[in-house]
């Protein structure tokens, strides 16, 4: 038995803290704010994510339910101004709830790891080098989308300016998404639980002048039928700024959730790769090896999506109108649907980008 040291109190960090104490180990939770639940400024939240919780709570060993993870009723994309509906149950989308409050994941994990005597340190943050020297080898890194891991460890990492609003909102459980030229990524808008959540993602290297206020004021109350007038800014980073920067091992340290690279590089999901990237950082504490294969396994799409996402970055909005309007109608509009037999084998990882959806 060891003294296992998890750094971060997240999806990662806790479905990491819970397996190793299942495995037999001592194990002490460090976290930068005084609960569970991630960033203030950010949550509450809701996260849409493709996933399967059944085979996904298989693998880490809990059970994803309503109303942590609750399958979503509505799915529609706003590409370029048209508007899309996909089936949320063909494409395995769920709102998960973030947050301190009963209904959301991070606190069920939380539950969870007390009950099985885990401990937890609040009001601990990894700052500095010098605060990593002083970390036990073997500890689990899993500080989410917080910068200053990724300047220690010196990770490379692009920056995400967000813009985010949640208010009380009863209503079906819907999932909007909006890609266009106000936005360099993407714009959200998630209910459920009683909650609706409004973002708006743009990057450090390319803010469209306006596009927040235009979508903010005009397109998301249109088109969610919902008025936001509290949004915050909010900065978090991703390992998504080059090729092969994702590690399961750093020195003598395990990485884990978004410091170890598991979010997709294209669209930024990160729930599902995390939650199952804590299992495998909690197998590395045991087995080198076979951590280091479930962990290829998990990133091994990363190449197709940032090679995507640095083709969508390239590329003028006449040619991305083009291509989300196709995308969005190869599977959404049953005679575009041969077209997905045809991609398979000629465009290079289409398999493995259909893989998302599969647990590994
Ligand atoms: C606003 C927003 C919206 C998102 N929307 C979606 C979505 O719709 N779908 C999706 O799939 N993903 C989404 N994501 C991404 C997803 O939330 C993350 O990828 C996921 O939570 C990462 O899990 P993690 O375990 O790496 O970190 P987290 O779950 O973020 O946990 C990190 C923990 O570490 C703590 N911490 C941070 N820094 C330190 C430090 N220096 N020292 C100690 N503790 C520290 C934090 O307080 C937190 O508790 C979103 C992220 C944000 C910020």
């Amino acid at each position: 038995m060891a003294e296992i040291t998890v750094v971060g109190a997240g999806l990662s960090g806790l479905v990491a803290a819970i397996n190793c104490v299942r495995a037999g180990h001592d194990v002490t939770v460090l976290e930068k704010n005084s609960k569970v639940g991630g960033e203030p400024v950010a949550h509450p939240g809701i996260d849409g994510t493709p996933m399967r919780p059944e085979l996904l709570g298989k693998f880490i060993g809990v059970e994803l339910k309503a109303p942590q993870v609750t399958p979503s009723d509505e799915l529609c994309i706003f590409a370029y101004g048209r508007k899309f509906e996909f089936d949320p149950a063909r494409n395995c989308l769920y709102s998960v709830e973030r947050g301190a409050r009963s209904s959301a994941i991070d606190n069920y994990l939380y539950e969870i790891a007390v009950e099985e005597g885990i401990k937890f340190e609040f009001g601990w943050e990894l700052k500095s080098k010098a605060d990593l020297s002083q970390l036990p080898p073997k500890t689990i890194l899993a500080s989410g989308l917080s910068e200053t891991p990724f300047r220690i460890l010196g990770i490379p990492y692009r920056n995400y300016d967000m813009f985010i609003d949640v208010k009380r909102h009863e209503g079906p459980n819907r999932t909007l998404a909006w890609f266009d030229k106000y936005a360099t990524l993407y714009c959200y808008c998630g209910t459920v639980n009683g909650l609706a959540v409004a973002l708006y993602i743009g990057t450090d290297d390319a803010i469209v002048e306006g596009g927040f206020e235009e979508w903010s004021t005009w397109h998301l109350p249109q088109q969610s039928g919902i008025e936001f007038t509290n949004f915050r800014p909010f900065n978090g980073v991703l390992g998504t700024k080059k090729f092969n920067t994702n590690s399961l091992f750093c020195g003598d340290k395990i990485l884990a959730g978004s410091l170890a690279g598991a979010n997709d590089a294209f669209f930024g999901f990160g729930v599902h790769p995390s939650l199952i990237s804590g299992k495998i950082a909690a197998l590395a504490v045991d087995d080198k090896a076979r951590a280091g294969e479930l962990f290829n396994d998990l990133v091994c799409r990363n190449k197709y999506f940032l090679a995507l996402r640095k083709l969508s970055d390239a590329s003028p909005h006449s040619v991305k109108k083009v291509l989300w309007r196709t995308v969005c109608s190869t599977f959404t509009l049953p005679a575009f649907e041969p077209l997905q037999g045809f991609l398979k084998p000629i465009v290079p990882g289409f398999s493995k980008l259909k893989k998302w959806q599969q647990v590994l």
